[in-house]
């Protein structure tokens, strides 16, 4: 997007956002947009600050922890990591972040609990479900999350927040839908299971399927194309 600034395409994500929220009937608040860094310079993520963006999500440690040391200035910046996570990664990641959305088994919860700083508030959590039961290999499978969350709900230094998805790429706006559909009656489920967590995040769509994700009740959208145009090729 060469004549596009960041600013600007910033706030077209923010309209196509409300638009869509209007469209399936939901108040202009009901969803916020994250801004999906990975592989964009800490340039562009101070460009999007400026205009507003407070909300960002990176992939990958290391780019992240260097973005986030030349950005240290920003104040109220938020940094959700939405990578896939391992265990050699999570002391900093519970050092370096307030939300994970990329949770997909009990054994990272428990050192992510056990690595959040004293000093810190709770790490804010999604669970990561792979509703489609497509190729991809992450995400806890709809029979084993209710036990993940039992597991996740007992350990203090976590906050459950809600579900994440990351389903197979589609065109068709039907087909679209149906995982954000299951996601959404998952996060039901828990709702009744854990009434008592604070379960209100639909961490679902992107730059492809906004629209779809917001018909079904997404809470928070992943941009990053959309805002940032497209990706170099990872170095
Ligand atoms: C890269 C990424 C996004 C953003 O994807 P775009 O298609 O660029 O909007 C969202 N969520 C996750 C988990 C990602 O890895």
């Amino acid at each position: 997007m060469p004549d596009v600034t960041i600013a600007e395409s910033l706030e077209r994500a923010r309209q196509r956002l409300t638009h869509a929220l209007a469209s399936a009937g939901r108040d202009g608040e009901d969803a916020c947009l994250l801004a999906v860094s990975k592989t964009q310079p800490a340039a562009s993520v101070r460009q999007a600050f400026a205009a507003g963006q407070r909300a960002f999500g990176e992939n990958y440690l290391q780019e992240a922890l260097d973005k986030q040391a030349s950005l240290d200035d920003l104040e109220g910046i938020v940094w959700h990591f939405i990578g896939p996570l391992q265990s050699n990664k999570t002391r900093a990641v519970a050092e370096h972040f307030q939300w994970v959305h990329t949770i997909d088994r009990a054994r990272i919860a428990t050192r992510l609990d056990a690595q959040r700083p004293a000093a810190l508030e709770p790490l804010n959590v999604c669970l990561q479900v792979n509703v489609s039961g497509e190729a991809s290999k992450s995400g806890v499978t709809p029979e084993a999350l209710p036990a993940l969350a039992d597991a996740v709900v007992a350990l203090p230094r976590l906050r459950l927040r809600g579900l994440m998805t990351l389903p197979a790429p589609s065109d068709d706006p039907a087909a679209q839908r149906r995982p954000f559909a299951e996601l959404r009656s998952l996060l039901e489920m828990l709702r009744q299971r854990h009434p008592q967590a604070p379960l209100d995040t639909l961490s679902m769509g992107m730059s492809g399927d906004l629209e779809a994700a917001v018909l079904e009740g997404a809470t928070l959208v992943r941009l990053g194309t959309a805002i940032f145009g497209n990706r170099a090729p990872r170095p």
